[in-house]
């Protein structure tokens, strides 16, 4: 029942009988066109051929005073040529309705009454065709012009002939037809199909696609046929890349899942270790419960710390989360992350430089450009050596600021740039780990930048130092 209901709604079915209604209906219309002219043509052409030779029949039966004595030989004699040519019969009546000669003689001398010949002789002559019995009947007056009185309606013949030839032409056209509309039905069932199957079937290949989603299949790359509609070809072709966004969009969060679960999982692992073996140790010395306290409480820095990067994160990354824009001086926020790190840096002796070029003034959400800036420097300061430096230099044009963030730092392998904003991505992950990093503050910094519409770029040199430009728009753009 179901097969049946989902054939006769199928799409592929409707357009086949689509195209095949609308290409059989004008073979069937041609087909009828086509008859009913040629049996017009032909009744018509056969009705005036009789009447012209009636009309010459019907003066010699003037000159030979037919009507009254029907004796004449010669006219005797056309009138069988006449009927015998056409497989006809020839009645003539006289003003008396009295019939005066029938080619069959059945009713010579016999009164008609028929409303054909009432009507001749009234001036109007008729022809009738007969379908079913297969004849045509037409009326001629016989005229005579000499009349006393003008001209007069002296007789009426009375022709009724059998149209078997036309009929039997029109039987071979017929047959002749049939088989063209068979040939064109035959035709137009070909293109229905291959029409319909280019039309549906780049929908059957992307309902196999998400059949497959489930499964570990590659999307495959949908190649033009020759049959196909650009239009249905375009749908399929932005579905396959869709099916392949999702699946890497799918792969990111399946790999964040993991390494947050992972991450969250190295300190309270740690917190574990420290206190089983405080406890396996049933009285340890006070100074080595406070050394494993301070351990403990800084796994618990670095949980927390994770956390809350993670929740920056999270935050930035719903499509619906608007920043907070506001004109704000450029300049000051930056002295402010910068007042901030100095103490860090100073613990390395690392010289921490601001450079303004000119009091900037931008459209921007304070929270995360600060977030942005502060994780660039602080960067700077951590992946850093002894008596190193920092600078950080503020310049603009009349549509964007640059915000350069330099160091003597220990510097990103080549390999590495491209990967320095994935989540949780470290260059090397012990020392990162040694020195707090969680690997989300550039990820953190990326989401921040491109929400204000702008671009970071990094070069560096390892053993030589690293060097992040960022380029923010002055005005938000919606
Ligand atoms: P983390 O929390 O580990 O610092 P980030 O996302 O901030 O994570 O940085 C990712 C990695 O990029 C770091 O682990 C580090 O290896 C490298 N990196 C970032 N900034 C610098 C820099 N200024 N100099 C050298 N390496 C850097």
């Amino acid at each position: 029942m179901k097969a049946l209901d989902e054939l006769l709604h199928s799409l592929r079915l409707r357009i086949f009988f689509v195209v095949l209604i609308v290409g059989i209906i004008p073979a069937l219309c041609l087909k009828y066109g086509v008859l009913h002219f040629y049996e017009e043509e032909a009744i018509s052409n056969r009705s005036i051929e009789i009447q012209a030779q009636c009309n010459s029949i019907s003066n010699q039966l003037i000159n030979y005073n037919y009507m009254y004595d029907t004796s004449s030989e010669k006219v005797n004699a056309e009138l069988a040529q006449l009927s015998n040519i056409y497989d006809g019969r020839i009645i003539i009546v006289d003003s008396a309705l009295r019939i005066v000669k029938d080619t069959y003689s059945l009713d010579e001398g016999k009164t008609i009454v028929s409303s054909e010949v009432i009507k001749c002789f009234k001036g109007e002559n008729t022809v009738h065709y007969d379908k079913n019995e297969r004849y045509i009947e037409l009326t001629v007056p016989v005229i005579n012009s000499m009349a006393n009185n003008g001209q007069s309606i002296v007789g009426v013949m009375l022709v009724s002939v059998s149209i078997d030839s036309i009929k039997t032409t029109l039987e071979n056209l017929t047959t002749k037809l049939d088989l063209i509309v068979l040939v064109i039905v035959i035709i137009v069932m070909l293109v229905a199909v291959m029409f319909s199957k280019s039309i549906v079937n780049p929908f059957l290949k992307m309902t196999d696609s998400i059949a497959e989603w489930g499964e570990e299949v590659e999307v495959e790359a949908v190649s033009k046929t020759m049959t196909e509609f650009t239009e249905t070809h375009l749908i399929a072709e932005s579905f396959a890349s869709l099916l392949s966004k999702m699946k890497s969009v799918d792969k990111a969060r399946q790999e964040f899942v993991s390494n947050v679960s992972h991450e969250l999982k190295t300190p309270l692992t740690s917190m574990k270790v420290l206190a089983d073996s405080l406890m396996a140790m049933g009285d340890a010395p006070a100074e080595l419960y406070k050394e494993f306290m301070t351990d403990m409480s800084e796994e618990i820095d670095r949980e927390n710390k994770i956390i809350n990067d993670l929740l920056s994160l999270v935050k930035m990354d719903k499509t619906e989360a608007k920043p907070d824009i506001e004109s704000k001086s450029v300049n000051d926020l930056i002295e402010v992350i910068m007042k901030r790190l100095r103490p860090i840096a100073k613990k390395r002796n690392i010289e921490l430089v601001f450079e303004s070029f000119r009091e900037v003034t931008a459209e921007i959400d304070e929270v995360k450009f600060t977030l942005a800036i502060s994780n660039l420097v602080e960067n700077a300061i951590k992946y850093n050596i002894e008596n190193g430096w920092v600078h950080v230099s503020l310049n603009a044009d009349h549509k964007d600021m640059y915000i350069t963030v330099a160091d003597s730092g220990i510097g990103i392998p080549e390999e590495a740039i491209n990967d320095i904003f994935e989540r949780f991505y470290r260059v090397d992950k012990s020392h990162s780990r040694e020195i707090g990093g969680t690997g989300l503050g550039l990820a953190i910094t990326k989401n921040a930048i491109l929400m204000h519409h702008g671009t970071v770029k990094v070069s560096s040199k390892v053993g030589e130092g690293t060097k992040f430009t960022v380029r923010i728009p002055l005005s938000y753009i919606e």
